[in-house]
């Protein structure tokens, strides 16, 4: 028989989500009695610098609506529970449930509010042997709810259901996944349904991200929802419909050699929508040089000496943000000055494994992990180091100034105005989805 995958359009609050959860039977074992766990993607917070949610954390209505069906079926032990990034004061998850309105959620509903990076981590094993450790919580319950957003992702083209249950997973693990040594990241996803695994996945498609994950990222009101038991074939139907052949996705292709699992959409009964009919391409990736010297924006603003690759998928999430910071200020070298600027001749590094090249007068290395890996490279002229695990904004603001580029303190709080007023003024983007 094959398994059931729900596609439907989001048009109200709870009916949309009661109607996708019974077309794929999706509380079929599930008891009153249930410990439940509901992990929506709460991915990176901040108080100070606040973002527009759209597209890049679960909607709270849709989790809201979520724990209606299951007081209606009967349950009462509810917990949600992500672990968000948190690198500095006011990150925490915590601080996302704050935002987010979560808090009105426990004194509505009486669900409990988890941080996973505050749990006890169980040690577990993946498919290849590697130790993985997982939050406690996520083993302790027996019907876990995976709640991730419909977006693109800059690593790994999609960040969906098999994605989210990274943020299951304690810090130390989660930077194990993009370890090469350890097969990097794409091959840690394809591994992450055998250590946790959901009895149901709700692919939030209210809004979808392009360049995504998180503040880089352009949001569309895309309006749907797709639900399975079938993380796979959730994932797989939700790809098609921003774009993606299974084909396309290194994690669907290993997941699915190793299982068994079909990577054909055929094989998989799409209820509700016609998925054909839902289908609205969306990038994953911003544009760079073709020969990987930075962004194609360095090129626009007439920016040459200076270069900065793209960043490959031995970045974890914190340094991941540092490259788009670092993109921006270099930019902001630039602007309102008449080219052409006379700009140092530097090359700007991130990750685990990239090797700094010959011909620099300077070479910035961005973490701890990028540092450690160039310490004996004889091609580096001047190293200029930025350590840190991620590393702090104004340690990157300093350095590039250190290497010769006349960067700007706000360049990044500007980029995020940016992202933040984007949706201002369009009604179909609404702070309500958000718990406001
Ligand atoms: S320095 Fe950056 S790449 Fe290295 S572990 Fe820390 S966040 Fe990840």
């Amino acid at each position: 028989m094959k398994n059931s995958v729900a596609l439907l359009k989001y048009k109200q609050s709870p009916d949309s989500l009661r109607e996708a959860i019974a077309l794929c039977d999706g509380f079929s074992g599930l008891k009153p009695a249930a410990r439940i766990l509901i992990k929506p993607n709460l991915v990176m917070w901040d108080n100070n610098l606040p973002i527009s949610p759209f597209g890049v954390f679960t909607t709270t209505r849709l989790v809201e609506d979520l724990v209606l069906l299951l007081q209606e079926a009967g349950c009462t032990d509810i917990t949600i529970g992500d672990g968000s990034m948190t690198a500095k004061p006011g990150s925490s998850t915590a601080d996302a449930f704050v935002g987010l309105g979560y808090e009105s959620l426990v004194t509505k509903y009486h669900v409990k509010l988890v941080d996973f990076n505050k749990s006890p981590g169980l040690k577990l094993r993946d498919a290849w042997g590697y130790e993985m450790q997982v939050a406690k919580e996520v083993l302790d319950t027996n019907f876990l709810i995976n709640m991730p957003v419909l977006k693109t992702h800059g690593q790994t083209k999609v960040s969906l259901g098999i994605k989210n249950l990274k943020g299951c997973l304690k810090m130390s693990s989660k930077r194990l996944c993009h370890d090469p040594a350890r097969g990097g990241l794409e091959h840690a996803f394809s591994v992450l349904p055998d250590l946790v695994k959901p009895a149901l996945t709700i692919i939030d498609g209210i809004y979808a991200l392009e360049q995504g994950p998180l503040v880089s990222g352009k949001a569309i009101r895309k309006n749907v929802v797709i639900v399975s038991k079938d993380i796979l074939g959730a994932d797989l139907v939700a790809a098609k419909s921003i774009g993606y052949d299974p084909e396309d996705i290194l994690h669907f292709k290993e997941l699915a050699h190793r299982t068994g699992k079909s990577l054909d959409l055929n094989n998989y009964q799409v209820k509700g929508e016609k998925l054909e009919n839902h289908i609205t391409p969306l990038k994953w990736d911003w544009p760079w040089t073709k020969d990987d010297i930075g962004p194609l924006a360095f090129e626009r603003a007439g920016i040459h000496n200076v270069e900065a690759p793209k960043y490959d998928e031995t970045v974890c999430s914190g340094c991941s943000l540092t490259s788009y910071v670092v993109n921006m200020l270099v930019l902001s070298a630039v602007q309102g000055k008449p080219a052409p600027v006379s700009l140092p001749r530097i090359e700007i590094l991130n990750g685990k494994k990239r090797q700094a090249r010959a011909g620099y007068d300077a070479t910035v290395l961005i973490g701890n992990c990028i540092a450690k890996a160039n310490a004996q490279n004889p091609h580096i002229r001047k190293a200029l180091k930025v350590t840190g695990c991620p590393p702090e904004y104004l340690d990157i603001v300093e350095t590039l100034r250190g290497a010769g580029l006349d960067v700007k303190d706000n360049a990044y709080v500007d980029a995020l105005h940016q992202q933040y007023v984007r949706y201002e003024g369009k009604p179909e983007f609404s702070w309500r989805f958000f718990g406001k």
